[in-house]
């Protein structure tokens, strides 16, 4: 007899994900979890981070090695290489990293100019995701970006001679741009080199400055249809320049550009998130797993003192609540997902008379059990999860 494989779990890939929270300073629109890096607590956080990977352990003996180390942020490239070092040592100690492995850092422009990159390299980091956000000085501004688009556009050059993989966020659907700016922003990006493009919509969340601007009136976010109509129009000139979407935001050169870590996470693997406020899951004896780490550095340093572990706020997903993340996750790469996977979790079938009229509409795709969602498709990937989601 065969054991069918899980529909979740490690082999659709395993990762570490790292939070560094600390910014140089905090852009109005950002809603992670961030703090100013004057108030930093470094030696003493990434010793916690050290810790909390190693105490993951025993709760999944049987998990190794790792696909992936993504550190993110607030903004990881403020750690010393040394630093990086000691993440990374703590994490092939305690579950391996694979040979290859795709190792991701985020860093702004002005971290880049300033960097031994080399030095990055020497430390394990494989590849760079640059938070350019625009070209555009006045866009720059307006996002409170401490870079202006000379020294970000520097950045990449400088990258991308060190770093075979090298990627650039941008935001767009900004107040008042219209899509012949964005266009040719665009292409100036392209123009620098990268393989990866990580492309955003500004969005006004509750809490941040910007969505507190936009609660006054000072701010009018740009309205749906243009918003769309950037979107199309972001698919037709990456599409054209060789980088069309395998994710709603993410564009990539080749399969070989795509993002491992991210992959994980829209293909339903496992990941261990440590650090401040970081998100994981695992999946132990055919259960699954939803952790969050404590919130504040100083709570989050204390509680894996105390308890030897971030996973402590671990909690079990229901069956219903997997099945619904690996539909939305699914969903949002060009890929698609397997419906049996969500089915086998949910135990009920995902309508095939609603996917019908999405294919009808040219929205999206059937080949066998498979679902994917086209381009335009992608645009409403929200809405259809929504309507398909046990
Ligand atoms: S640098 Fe990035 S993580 Fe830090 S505040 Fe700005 S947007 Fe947020």
């Amino acid at each position: 007899m065969t054991l069918k494989p899980a529909p979740f779990g490690p082999h659709f890939g395993f990762g570490l994900y790292v939070h560094w929270p600390y910014c140089a300073r905090i852009c109005p629109y950002c809603d992670f979890n961030v703090y100013a890096a004057k108030d930093r607590q470094g030696g003493a956080l990434v010793e916690a981070i050290a810790a909390d990977i190693h105490a993951h352990r025993p709760r999944m003996p049987q998990h190794r090695p790792l696909d992936s180390v993504y550190f993110g942020g607030g903004t990881p490239a403020l750690l010393r290489p040394d630093e990086l070092g000691a993440v990374l040592l703590a994490a092939s100690d305690t579950f391996g990293i694979k040979p290859g492995a795709e190792i991701t850092l985020e860093a702004n422009p002005n971290d880049v100019l300033r960097a031994d990159l080399q030095g990055w390299q020497r430390a394990g980091v494989t590849r760079l995701s640059i938070g350019v956000q625009s070209l555009r000085d006045a866009a720059l501004a307006f996002l409170g970006r401490d870079h202006d688009a000379v020294s970000a556009a520097e950045a990449v050059r400088r990258a991308v001679k060190v770093f075979d993989s090298v990627s650039i966020d941008l935001i767009y659907a900004r107040p008042g741009q219209s899509p012949a700016s964005w266009e040719s922003e665009l292409t100036d990006a392209l123009a620098l080199g990268a393989p990866h493009l990580s492309l955003y919509e500004l969005t006004f969340e509750a809490k941040t400055p910007f969505g507190l601007a936009m609660k006054r009136g000072d701010i009018a976010p740009m309205n749906d249809d243009a918003q769309a109509d950037l979107y199309e129009l972001t698919q037709s000139v990456t599409t054209a320049a060789g980088l069309p979407a395998y994710e709603v935001s993410n564009h990539a050169a080749s399969p070989k550009y795509q993002s491992v870590h991210n992959l994980i996470y829209w293909r339903g693997g496992d990941w261990i998130g440590v650090g401040p406020g970081a998100h994981g899951r695992v999946s132990v004896g055919g259960n699954r797993y939803a952790s969050e780490a404590e919130r504040r550095p100083e709570a989050y340093i204390a509680n894996v003192q105390a308890l030897q572990s971030g996973w402590s706020n671990a909690a079990q997903l229901a069956p219903l609540e997997i099945a619904r993340e690996l539909l939305a996750m699914g969903l949002r790469a060009a890929e698609g997902v397997d419906l049996r996977r969500v089915e086998t979790v949910s135990g009920t079938p995902v309508p095939r008379d609603k996917i019908a009229v999405f294919v009808e509409k040219g929205w999206a795709e059937m080949a066998g059990a498979e679902l994917r969602l086209t381009a335009s498709g992608r645009l409403l990937a929200d809405a259809i999860t929504a309507a398909l989601s046990p």
